[in-house]
């Protein structure tokens, strides 16, 4: 069974962010870039389901530009087995990411797609959804738990209170959660073994999907300073300050 794996280049998320002075984005020079963290416990997943020998081939799938290469290394080096860079300057939105992984879909075949739940820069969590709809598959959203099982997957979700276990048959979308596991640093010789694997090129041209932007970010700020805390210097006076001057969420 074939699984893709996409991944998206972030802002490494030990970073700490700084808005361009003109409030147009983030400043992206001389900034860390990494794989987004949920797509790494996707790719992560992927590879245990291939040494539960449930897998036999992962492919990662980027969209980005010539440097988003570098994500791709990093999940080839985890165990992906080739890869694919879909090369387009510049954001993409989450439909045309979409549509663009639809184009993978069709080409591949595969029975699973795994994504993160979201990507740390845009917080969109929408692109497997849609993937799902464009599609017409099932799909299991914010997975703690991956239990494949013949056409069938059981996947624990993280749901508001608690967990909930639901089926869904294959071929099917798992956009994946925090505690689904701890993704493995990738071994010297297998980041070595990795620069001989396979990343085929593409445009979204390849794929027939315009990736005009249609959405315009208008202001991005940072979050308000927060007051320094203080000192209290006995339980009363503590007891005075929540009541009267701390905020009632
Ligand atoms: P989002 O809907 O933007 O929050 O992203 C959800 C997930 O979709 C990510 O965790 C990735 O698995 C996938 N994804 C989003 N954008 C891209 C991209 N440019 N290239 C590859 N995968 C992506």
């Amino acid at each position: 069974m074939k699984v893709v794996v996409p991944v998206k280049r972030v802002v490494d998320h030990n970073v700490k962010i700084r808005v361009r002075t003109d409030g147009s984005g983030v400043d992206l020079s001389n900034v860390k870039m990494s794989m987004n963290p949920f797509d790494e416990i996707a790719v992560e997943e992927a590879v245990r389901l291939k040494e539960a020998g449930a897998v036999d081939e992962i492919i990662a799938v980027t969209v980005g530009s010539a440097q988003a290469q570098d994500v791709l290394r990093t999940a080839l080096a985890m165990g992906a087995d080739r890869a694919i860079l879909i090369k387009s300057e510049g954001p993409v939105e989450p439909l045309d990411v979409a549509k663009l992984l639809k184009g993978v879909v069709v080409a591949e075949a595969p029975r699973l797609v795994l994504l993160g739940k979201q990507a740390i820069d845009d917080d969109a969590n929408q692109t497997g959804q849609m993937l799902s709809a464009l599609l017409g598959w099932s799909q299991a959203t914010f997975a703690s738990q991956v239990a494949l099982n013949g056409d069938h997957a059981q996947v624990t979700r993280e749901v508001d209170g608690g967990l909930q276990v639901i089926d869904v048959s294959l071929p099917t979308i798992v956009t994946v959660d925090l505690r689904l596991n701890d993704p493995r640093y990738a071994s010297l010789p297998n980041i070595i073994k990795a620069k001989k694997k396979p990343i085929e090129e593409k445009g979204p041209a390849d794929y027939g999907v315009n990736v005009d932007a249609r959405l315009k970010i208008l202001r991005t700020e940072e979050p308000a300073a927060r007051a320094p805390g203080i000192k209290v210097g006995s339980i009363p006076e503590l007891v005075e300050k929540l009541k009267n001057e701390a905020c009632v969420l």
